[in-house]
């Protein structure tokens, strides 16, 4: 049922992350999920974690950005603070973590309301930045309404980050506010996550050395969605076939067709795994492939033999409130604004595609980093 890699993988997560889900969910869930995952209903225990995506809309461009919003939804297509704050009322006896994220969330002006809603109902929270809009006082406010982690995206050293996310100043003003965070003394867990990209791979050690001074929990190197043309083809007959009535339109890998360009990567990767022993504070590759599975990911027929298991612990809600399954396929399974979570998450659609993808994944599913 479990590759071990896999299992290493999300073992490693779980650990890290063990703090949003109550303990006594995690026993309960994780007794119950073999019998759940050999079941021919398809039902999961309701999830762990929504991924909240609040606006489609970013201030950043950044080469790599896989959230094409455009799929998702029109940008001024945002659910209103009420949509959301009934939301939360909705699943706030349900004891289910919110991670806020989109585009950048920090965007929309009620951001802080959004949080304070959240942490009012008694749930707990984490967010996911780029780390530029904030300031100081935006700091201190953040600190007080105690997130579980935020997670600051750190594309490289300084002229790799300002080329990638094509910001001239995006780097200092990302480091900054790292800093004054740290400098608060809080307990809030901060991780960075760097994408590895063909401007930042001879660099990565450089990236350790920064993030060691900012003293943060963690450092998670994250491979690329891509997928090639091969991939995008394949996924579309396989949904118009299997899932005749409603295609499941692929989001946020990018695409890319010269898979050769990227023959370097494997070795990159490979020099910066031994770096890493060197270093004291935790770094992580999400997802962690080994050897092998580097070198497919990397090349122009990915194959895995991995499990989709997100499908029964998390999803995600688009800014315009649908519910779709991850942030990589477009399958509308309901509105938050017209139905309830409980029913869509153990609806039939949701169940079908859970029994679908026990028998293996998707085509769109190639190189996704919930693996
Ligand atoms: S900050 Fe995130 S959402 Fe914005 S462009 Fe960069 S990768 Fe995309
Ligand atoms: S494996 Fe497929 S369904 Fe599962 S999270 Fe990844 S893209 Fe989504």
């Amino acid at each position: 049922m479990y590759n071990l890699d896999q299992l290493k993988s999300q073992v490693r997560q779980l650990l890290f992350f063990h703090n949003i889900i109550p303990l006594s969910k995690l026993l309960k869930d994780s007794m119950l999920f073999p019998f759940e995952y050999l079941s021919s209903s398809g039902k999961a225990s309701l999830p762990w974690a929504i991924n909240l995506l609040v606006t489609s809309k970013c201030n950043l461009h950044c080469e790599m950005c896989s959230f094409d919003a455009s799929k998702f939804c029109s940008p001024n297509e945002e659910l209103s603070l009420e949509d959301i704050k009934l939301f939360i009322k909705d699943i706030s006896k349900r004891k289910i973590h919110i991670f806020l994220s989109g585009g950048e969330p920090f965007l929309r002006e009620d951001i802080f309301e959004i949080i304070e809603g959240i942490k009012c109902s008694g749930l707990t929270w984490g967010i996911c930045t780029n780390g530029t809009l904030l300031d100081e006082n935006k700091i201190i406010k953040l600190v007080k309404l105690k997130p579980e982690f935020i997670v600051f995206s750190l594309c490289g050293i300084k002229e790799d980050h300002d080329k990638i996310t094509g910001a001239a100043g995006s780097f200092e003003r990302l480091l900054n506010n790292i800093k004054i965070l740290s400098s608060l003394k809080n307990k809030i867990r901060v991780i960075i996550n760097c994408p590895i990209t063909k401007s930042n791979l001879h660099r990565l050690k450089e990236v350790i050395e920064i993030v060691e001074t900012l003293k943060v929990e963690m450092l998670r190197f994250e491979h690329l969605n891509f997928l090639t043309e091969q991939d995008i083809n394949e996924h579309n007959k396989v949904c118009e076939k299997e899932f005749s009535c409603e295609k499941i339109i692929l989001s946020s890998h990018f695409e890319n067709n010269s898979v050769n360009d990227w023959q370097e990567f494997p070795k990159g990767i490979e020099r910066i795994n031994k770096e890493i022993r060197k270093f004291k504070m935790p770094v992580y590759f999400k997802p962690f492939l080994n050897s092998s599975e580097i070198k497919s990911w990397y090349s122009n027929k990915f194959s895995i033999n991995r499990k989709c298991y997100f499908v029964r612990r998390s999803l995600f809600i688009t800014p315009s409130g649908d519910i779709i399954p991850c942030q990589f396929l477009i399958y509308k399974l309901g509105n938050i604004k017209n139905i309830s979570l409980e029913e869509v998450w153990n609806g039939k659609k949701y169940r079908e595609l859970r029994l679908r993808l026990k028998k293996g994944l998707l085509p769109g599913c190639s190189r996704c980093c919930k693996l």
